[in-house]
């Protein structure tokens, strides 16, 4: 079958096309015939290589995969052939107390598609079947395979981890990111109200499109300052970062007292400072948060497949441009997802 493999941590030059054989699943897996995978930072990231994590190599990468269940395991339910699924890249050990109580995404054996395990940018995937979503007949699988990764990040991290109510402020940064547009949408379902923090007027339009209700320019304004003028000097309840080094300060000097700042990447760096009196004199909370736990990621997937919230999708390119789809995710010109469409609709 034909994969996007990287034969070393580097540069969009170690990725190619690739020819593997098709995996074969295990007794609770399912084979799944690839249809759409779309991309995330996260890939970038582990094609570059992230301390601490070694893989075997050549890698294939992606996390978010819609497609079809073409075989199944001797302990899986047959009623999952020919099905149309996207797959949940939250993968955990089902056994231990984290994973009993509910909380997947705290397991000790965590683990996301596609970043520790062989991913979706191929033509067939083997994955654990309790990972596996079916999805309405007429949504299309480009749709879909944007939906997985973003949408159950930004539920848990609006909802689950931040609490965010009705009637609060909230600020969104990188708003063109998948996590952010889907985000913005949670919010306004919440019925808070967003400021979606971005890079270009274009940008901007798209946010307020997706219902954010202010939106800042942070190239051509210090946003904390922004945010503080245009809150009446209260700040925001709840601020929604990824930024990292580039943004932290502003973040954490945007928030009112009591405030929630809930992180879930860390595009520009690792490090970052914090005002420590800023910290403990607002009563600020920092909050890490990533992925989902299956209800999340039910709760949010029942209000996509619903149509209450849509995927962005930026752009579809083939598999066979890959490469040329991590250059653009890097640049970060895009609005929403890319997504690489792996084979026709059956
Ligand atoms: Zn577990």
């Amino acid at each position: 079958m034909k994969a996007l493999v990287f034969d070393q941590h580097g540069g969009l030059e170690t990725l190619r096309i690739a020819d593997l054989p098709v995996p074969q699943p295990g007794s609770f897996d399912a084979l799944v015939r690839v249809h759409a995978a779309a991309l995330n930072h996260l890939d970038l990231h582990t094609r570059r290589g992230i301390p601490g994590l070694k893989l075997p190599l050549p890698h294939v990468g992606g996390s978010d995969v819609a497609g079809v269940v073409g075989q199944v395991g001797s302990e899986v339910g047959q009623e999952w052939l020919g099905r149309r699924v996207i797959i949940n890249p939250a993968l955990a050990c089902g056994r231990c107390s984290f994973c009993r109580a509910g909380e997947q995404s705290l397991c000790d054996q965590f683990k996301i598609l596609g970043e520790h395990t062989t991913g979706g940018f191929a033509e067939y995937i083997v994955v654990p079947a309790t990972n596996l979503y079916a999805i309405p007949n007429d949504y299309s699988f480009e749709q879909a395979a944007a939906v997985p990764l973003a949408f159950q990040t930004a539920w848990r991290a609006l909802i689950g981890q931040a609490k965010l109510k009705p009637g609060e402020r909230v600020a969104i940064l990188g708003a063109g990111g998948g996590v952010a547009t889907a985000a913005i949408q949670i919010a306004k379902l919440t019925g808070a109200y967003v400021y979606a923090i971005t890079s270009t007027p274009e940008k901007e339009q798209r946010a307020r499109d997706l219902g954010a209700d202010e939106t800042i320019n942070y190239r051509n304004s210090d946003f904390a300052k922004e945010l503080w003028q245009r809150t009446g000097k209260r700040g925001v309840h709840v601020v929604l970062e990824n930024v990292g080094p580039a943004t932290w300060g502003q973040s954490v000097r945007s928030l009112a007292r009591g405030g929630r700042l809930v992180t879930f990447g860390a595009t520009t760096g690792r490090a970052a400072e914090t005002d420590l009196n800023l910290l403990f004199f607002k009563q600020l909370h920092l909050i890490g948060s990533t992925m989902a736990n299956y209800a999340e990621f039910d709760a949010v997937m029942g209000l996509v497949f619903s149509g209450k919230l849509r995927p962005v999708v930026d752009r579809v390119l083939r598999l066979d441009d890959g490469i040329e789809a991590q250059r653009l995710l890097e640049s970060g010109e895009q609005f929403g997802k890319i997504v690489l469409e792996v084979a026709g609709e059956e």
